[in-house]
């Protein structure tokens, strides 16, 4: 018993230690095709705030993953369109949604040269012009991070992407 629970732990460990690596997932975007703002924005329709970032480019431009992992899903996903979501370091997960469409099976480890998908405004973004949805959730809460914002408590797993994207 004692054996697992080492392993357990290393695991847990090695997560935490696995570089980050973050690049701009839609590739040729830069700073200027995102809202600095737009993270925890309010209102926002049926999500209250919003959770993430929007990044703009041209219909079926190519979709990298911001930092390597796992895929723990690709393909339709309620209000995100076709979405692909991702384990990476630090036990975070990536989730890059409106889609045109997914080009990467579930249950697959992809590297930050890989294509995920094209550029797209499936789901709820139907109707207005293409954007990457990218959020990062973290597994692990980080209790100091809750402020007095609108819904604060979720600011505990959700991060805001521009912090990392900036900080490579
Ligand atoms: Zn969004």
């Amino acid at each position: 018993m004692k054996k697992y629970i080492v392993v357990l732990v290393s695991i847990i460990i090695i997560g935490f230690i696995l570089p980050e690596n973050f690049q701009m997932p839609v590739e040729g975007a830069s700073k200027n095709d995102y809202n600095p703002k737009s993270f925890w924005y309010y209102p926002w329709g049926r999500s209250i705030t919003h959770k993430g970032i929007d990044i703009y480019g041209k219909l079926g431009r190519n979709i990298k993953p911001a930092t390597n992992g796992f895929v723990i899903y690709s393909g339709q996903f309620g209000l995100g369109g076709n979405v692909v979501i991702i384990l990476g370091a630090k036990w975070r997960i990536h989730y890059y949604a409106h889609l045109q469409e997914t080009d990467i099976s579930s249950f697959s480890w992809v590297n930050r040269s890989r294509y995920i998908g094209k550029l797209g405004s499936s789901g709820n973004a139907s109707g207005k012009s293409p954007h990457l949805h990218y959020s990062i959730i973290s597994l692990f809460p980080y209790f100091w991070r809750i402020d007095n914002n609108r819904q604060a408590w979720k600011k505990m797993f959700y991060l805001n992407p521009i912090d990392y994207l900036e900080s490579k």
